[in-house]
């Protein structure tokens, strides 16, 4: 059994209260690890620190700062393996895309390393004689960073590199299904040398220990990613204290196939962003358009290349897919794909426990395309988190983008056309903060990213992303 401390003011504690959060193997569906499951004694002895930290670490040149990034960086680069073991032993993704997240961690420190050294302001021109006003950019103070648990180094790595890059400091309220891999993630800036303080990792109760934060005078700013309706709790919570916040919620990604598109090209695509992870991601395709004319070619292809996907213990075999992270995610995406049929959609790949031994205890499940759906089923309407996927025809580019548009989230899009024209149109007109044109990928470190709708505010990424820990000061010289 492994056990795990937690970090305030640079030290590795049990915390006050005596209880452990359990983290359970998903392929196993057995507890292998435990962390403290800390009290708001603990958060608020984090507050403190934070904020005595915040008084050096911010007057530090933007270039010291980013040289423990840096030097933080190379640290993460050099445990990648052990890392990873860690990350796919508590979330369950296969044990080359864990070292692959944890390689993206990295190099999220060292490009937040980089753009600390370019928070540039400005200098505007004033109608008097003699006098400029100069609009300079500063650290908000002590921020709280609350992630979930499907990226458990790459969603803390974008709040943790842009606060620290921009002269925060942090306390950091780990996810806890998979707090182990963000913890040595957390040791690796400890062991670059970062000063006590200025970084915090606390592990328990979200809806315990995220009021505490929230209620703090002493915190300026929240940066929160996880489900819309503790999205909304988040921002509930922290009306009273007006801190800045930016939240990256939920989605229900729409992915349009045109009739002109390289369909080898989308249907690799459509594998790949629905089933990845189990879909368990935020940018995960969860209903997919496809143009009537090639409905039936697409849903055979698509079933084709889905049926190539492995399944396992992704510590122990080389596979595509792992388990899913919980039993409650395994639930909703059960759930949808009974209601889905139960209304008329037929399955056209998986829907069920993939079959043999080694899957009995874990939280498997077959990667399933529903076909038939329509707009009055949950897996069209709400965010599965699963490997389930809706596929529905469309006629006309008009009614993909009313398609796309009738869900309350809008965090991205996916297109596949070969037409400039029509690419335009879809990109223009489909209500999300992030649309991605013949490729599945659309987020990139260097460019803003954040949702619209009920997918929340605010930005990661990019120097979006630093800016959301930066507040603008306006200074009006005049000079004798
Ligand atoms: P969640 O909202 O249940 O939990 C997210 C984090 O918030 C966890 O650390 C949790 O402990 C904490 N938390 C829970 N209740 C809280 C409260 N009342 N106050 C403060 N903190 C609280 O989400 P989850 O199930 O861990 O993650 C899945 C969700 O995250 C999905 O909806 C997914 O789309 C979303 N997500 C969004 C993005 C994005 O960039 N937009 C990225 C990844 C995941």
């Amino acid at each position: 059994m492994i056990e795990e401390k937690m970090l305030i003011n640079g030290k590795w504690v049990e915390g006050e209260a005596k209880d452990k959060l359990e983290v359970i193997n998903p392929a196993k569906g057995e507890v292998f690890a435990k962390v403290p499951k800390s009290h708001s004694a603990d958060v608020k002895k984090a507050i403190s620190a934070a904020e005595e930290a915040f008084e050096s670490w911010s007057k530090l040149s933007p270039f010291k700062r980013g040289e423990y990034l840096r030097k933080a960086s190379e640290i993460v680069f050099e445990r990648i393996d052990e890392i990873a073991k860690l990350m796919t032993q508590e979330e369950g993704k296969p044990l080359k895309e864990a070292a692959g997240e944890v390689r993206k961690g990295a190099n999220i420190l060292r490009y937040y390393a980089e753009e600390g050294e370019r928070i540039y302001g400005k200098i505007i021109a004033n109608e008097e004689e003699n006098t400029e006003s100069r609009v300079i950019y500063q650290p908000i103070g002590v921020a709280g960073a609350i992630s979930p648990w499907n990226y458990p180094i790459e969603l803390l790595a974008w709040k943790v590199g842009g606060a620290l890059a921009a002269g925060c400091t942090v306390i950091a309220k780990l996810p806890s299904e998979t707090p182990l891999s963000p913890l040595a993630f957390v040791k690796c800036l400890v062991d670059a040398g970062v000063p006590k303080g200025v970084v915090n990792a606390i592990t328990g109760s979200g809806s315990e220990l995220g009021p505490v934060l929230f209620d703090s005078k002493k915190v300026k700013k929240i940066a929160f990613t996880g489900s819309t309706e503790t999205g909304r709790e988040v921002l509930r919570g922290c009306v009273d204290t007006f801190k800045k916040v930016s939240v990256e919620l939920g989605g229900s990604l729409p992915m349009v196939v045109c009739k002109d598109c390289n369909l080898d090209m989308a249907v690799k695509g459509a594998v790949r962003r629905s089933f990845r992870n189990m879909g368990q991601i935020c940018i995960a395709v969860n209903r997919i358009y496809v143009d009537e004319d090639i409905y039936e070619e697409f849903l055979q292809k698509f079933s084709e290349e889905t049926s190539n996907l492995t399944i396992g213990d992704g510590l122990k075999e080389d596979c595509n897919l792992g388990p899913m992270c919980t039993l409650k995610g395994l639930e909703t995406a059960k759930k949808h794909i009974e209601d889905a049929v139960s209304k008329g959609a037929r399955t056209a790949f998986g829907g069920k426990k993939p079959s043999g031994d080694k899957y009995n205890k874990g939280y498997f499940f077959q990667p399933t395309i529903l076909r038939d759906v329509n707009h009055d089923m949950l897996v069209m309407q709400e965010e599965t988190f699963g490997p389930v996927i809706g596929v529905m025809p469309f006629k006309g580019a008009d009614e993909a983008i009313k398609l796309a548009n009738d869900s309350p989230y809008g965090l991205a899009a996916i297109v596949f056309t070969e037409s400039l024209s029509l690419a335009k149109k879809l990109s223009l007109e489909i209500d999300a903060g992030n649309v991605a044109i013949n490729n599945v990928d659309a987020g990139v470190i260097n460019a803003p990213y954040g949702g619209w709708k009920e997918s929340g505010f605010g930005h990661e990424h990019g120097p979006e992303g630093l800016h959301e820990y930066l507040r603008i000061k306006h200074v009006r010289v005049h000079y004798l």
